[in-house]
């Protein structure tokens, strides 16, 4: 139990959570401002009673002794410096009453150690010295007000090692204190002439309330913590206490009643009986003590931990967020009690929102599970912001939900486009600047045809994905088909991995802009499927990343583009141009794909410069995935930047990156024939690429007036449907023979 709960307690992020539990066992203030008042007004009370010699106020009984002026001078003192610290806000106040405490202790001092040197000096120094003798001669002897002081020294001390932070001998002395008075009433009780002129009422009222404040202003690990542990050993120690105390009582009342059990005769005096009744009492209290401080600190631990797992099993413990099972119950709750009204879109109703952050995977391998964590605290903040009152939940990884119980479908896509929105600010992580995009799927109670929320929320996330992500879809009844067919391909991806001609390349040619040369060409995958006829490959490529099939399905391709390269090397040695192979980060982060490729290029006798590895920007923010780019470069590959423009962006890093060329995204080309803003970009990128000695490739030229832009932004060479579209091996076998591009509409021939 003790090994569980000490192992909650060392996770550093519940460390507000125990520091919070830990101040609310400090039950101080109250107890001590009750204390330090009581314990004043008595002390006044005694000194204006002596000032005025209007003895029957403060005297309860003529028989009974009178509090010292002195020690109740003491008392006033100590209690002001026992008052809480809420009520002495400022530093003089704070100065003051530890002056108080000073003063106090030194008087006591006098008064504990002057009567055993003669009473003179004590009683010149007593502003009451008349009174005081008057007592005496009364022969109402103060006998016990030594005791007294000791008590109220002991409480001054305890008050000391209180601010030195040395809470157990602080309450130590405390309970030492409580401890004589409590001899001091037995005593009384049992009428015992050493008792006689015993403490006074006052005397034991100030100063008993006084130490229960300073007990129970320092709780900290003390015993009285201890006393209230509720463990066995907690209940057991209570217990003989109890007995202890109440033989003690019992033998005070059979010595005052002076009953002689038979054969076992009181002695003439009980004070030995008290003070071995004491002595037990004591050593009781000892023992008490040890026990169950021990037991008090398992339990404390206990509650700690129930609290942190209750907290754990209802709030995700990185992010605070609620849990999936606690969303789950949250929904069922929701759906009871919600119906809905209005009409159209301005319908009431359930509506549950999934949110998936867009390639978070990478930049947890990039930076390190803390810094991903550190970037889902963020995101887990943002998305709260946004979602106002309705519940966010962290469902695992870098999966979030917001549920609205009742809401109409405008407004759950209007929050759809708003958390979206938020979580596009970009993060910064050790100083760099992190840009996130997420999909988000949305699921209304109206809209779900009685599909569950949950999984129909998750369905449309992933339509959002498969749409390119950062966006968000509306689940409609047939996605839920899609999703199916998605698990489907998944299975048949196994079976095609297995099966051979169900998996094939397709080549492209990058053609140079100067002269219509076919400088490489592009090796993209193709996935005729025996039912469904052919995938796209951006979905296929997808469910084997996500599914963990990736390096599978590269090594394969790999294999097939390999053996392509040999055999047009072995049809025409050096007519096979540069080929370029896609690498996704999955065979980075999962895989070794350069050793891979190393190996499968040996097994053909090719050289590594006859190919050019294409990444995207994403694989860049994994430092494992760059080393093993720098070392494809030492080993003569080329390395280009796919679909540059879109990803992360990294122009400032791109003098760092290995690589030899980039590939211009085709929105780009897209957007620069259309805007003047975005010709410019494409222009100024092109040359900041060139002299960092990269060639620049622009992608998906489909037009003439495409073509002259790139031409005049010198861009060195192009691909895309205006000169031919990707196509088999045969159909490219005939281009290579020719080696260059006419202009006569080329892409027939694929
Ligand atoms: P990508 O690497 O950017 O490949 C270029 C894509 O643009 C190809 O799509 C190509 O057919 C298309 N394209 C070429 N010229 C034009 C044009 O003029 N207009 C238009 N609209 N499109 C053009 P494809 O073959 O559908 O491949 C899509 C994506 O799938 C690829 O984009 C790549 O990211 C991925 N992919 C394909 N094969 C592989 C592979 O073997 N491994 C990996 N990891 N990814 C692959
Ligand atoms: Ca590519
Ligand atoms: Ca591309």
């Amino acid at each position: 139990m003790e090994r569980v709960s000490t192992r909650i307690l060392k996770l550093p992020r519940f460390g507000a959570e125990v520091l919070s539990i830990d101040r609310a066992f400090k039950s101080g203030p109250l107890f001590r401002l009750v204390g330090a008042a009581v314990g004043t007004l008595v002390g006044m009370l005694v000194l204006a009673g002596y000032a005025v010699h209007f003895e029957p106020a403060w005297r309860l009984r003529p028989d009974l002794p009178a509090t010292h002026p002195y020690t109740a001078l003491c008392i006033v003192l100590l209690g002001l410096g026992l008052l809480p610290r809420a009520l002495r806000s400022g530093m003089g106040w704070r100065r003051a009453a530890r002056g108080a405490i000073v003063l106090a202790i030194v008087l006591l001092l006098i008064r504990v150690t002057v009567p055993l040197s003669g009473a003179r000096l004590l009683d010149a120094m007593t502003p009451f010295a008349k009174t005081v003798a008057a007592e005496r001669a009364a022969g109402k002897t103060l006998t016990m007000g030594i005791a007294a002081s000791w008590a109220l020294l002991l409480l001054g001390f305890g008050e000391v090692l209180r601010w030195a932070r040395r809470p157990v001998l602080s309450q130590v002395f405390a309970a030492s204190a409580l401890g004589l008075l409590f001899m001091a009433v037995t005593g009384y009780l049992a009428s015992l002439r050493s008792f006689h002129g015993t403490i006074a009422p006052a005397t034991l009222l100030g100063t008993g309330s006084l130490a229960v404040a300073l007990l129970f202003a320092t709780p900290r690990h003390g015993f009285m913590r201890a006393l209230t542990a509720s463990s066995a050993p907690g209940r057991l120690a209570r217990v003989l206490l109890g007995c202890s105390t109440a033989f003690m009582l019992a033998m005070g009342w059979v010595m005052s009643r002076r009953i002689d059990a038979p054969g076992i005769p009181l002695p003439a005096d009980g004070a030995l009986l008290v003070y071995q009744t004491a002595i037990i009492l004591a050593l009781t209290w000892a023992i008490v003590t040890v026990i169950t401080m021990r037991a008090d600190q398992l339990d404390r631990y206990r509650g700690l931990a129930e609290r942190l797992l209750e907290r754990t099993a209802t709030r995700d413990a990185l992010t605070g967020l609620l849990t999936r099972n606690q969303l789950t119950r949250l929904r069922s709750a929701g759906s009871a009690g919600s119906a809905g009204n209005g009409g159209g879109s301005q319908r009431q109703a359930a509506a549950n929102l999934l949110i998936d952050l867009d390639r978070f995977r990478t930049v947890n391998e990039a930076f390190g599970p803390a810094e991903g964590d550190r970037l889902l605290v963020e995101a887990a903040r943002r998305l709260r912001r946004v979602a106002g009152d309705q519940p966010v939940a962290r469902l695992g990884g870098d999966e979030f939900a917001i549920y609205c119980a009742r809401t109409t479908l405008a407004e759950a896509e209007r929050l759809g486009a708003a958390a979206i929105q938020a979580l596009a600010t970009p993060f910064d992580i050790r100083g760099r600047r992190f840009r996130l995009t997420a999909s988000v799927g949305i699921a209304h109670a109206e809209r779900s045809a009685g599909a569950d929320l949950q999984q129909a929320a998750d369905d449309a996330m992933h339509v959002a994905k498969d749409l390119g992500g950062s966006r968000s879809v509306v689940f409609a009844p047939e996605m839920h088909e899609m999703r199916k067919l998605q698990i489907e391909l998944e299975q048949d991806l196994h079976e095609a991995l297995r099966r051979e001609g169900e998996l094939s390349l397709h080549y492209q040619p990058v053609v140079r802009v100067k002269d219509h040369q076919i400088l490489a060409v592009e090796a993209l995958a193709r996935w005729e499927h025996p039912r469904l006829g052919p995938i796209a490959p951006d979905r296929f490529i997808r469910i084997a990343e996500a599914s963990g099939l990736m390096v599978a399905l590269g090594n394969k391709l790999m294999q097939i583009a390999v053996r392509q390269a040999a055999a047009w090397e072995a049809d025409r040695p050096g007519s096979c141009p540069l080929m370029n192979i896609n690498v996704s980060s999955a065979q980075f982060v999962d895989g070794d794909v350069v050793s891979d490729l190393v190996d499968l290029l040996r097994q053909h006798s090719l050289s590594p410069d006859r190919f050019c590895i294409e990444i995207t920007e994403s694989v860049f923010a994994t430092e494992p995935a760059v080393r093993a780019l720098e070392r494809a470069r030492r080993l003569g590959f080329r390395v280009a930047m796919d679909d540059f423009g879109v990803g992360y962006s990294t122009l400032s890093q791109l003098p760092r990156l290995p690589l030899t060329s980039v590939k211009l995204d085709r929105s780009f080309i897209v957007n620069a024939t259309e805007s003047e803003g975005d010709a410019a970009i494409f222009g100024a990128i092109t040359q900041l690429a060139h002299a960092l000695d990269l060639v620049v490739i622009a992608e998906g030229v489909e037009t003439k007036p495409q073509l002259d832009l790139i031409v005049a932004c010198g861009c060195d060479a192009v691909q895309g449907y205006l000169f031919a579209r990707p196509m088999r091996p045969e159909a490219l076998k005939v281009w290579l023979e020719r080696g260059y591009v006419g202009d006569a509409s080329p892409s027939q021939l694929a």
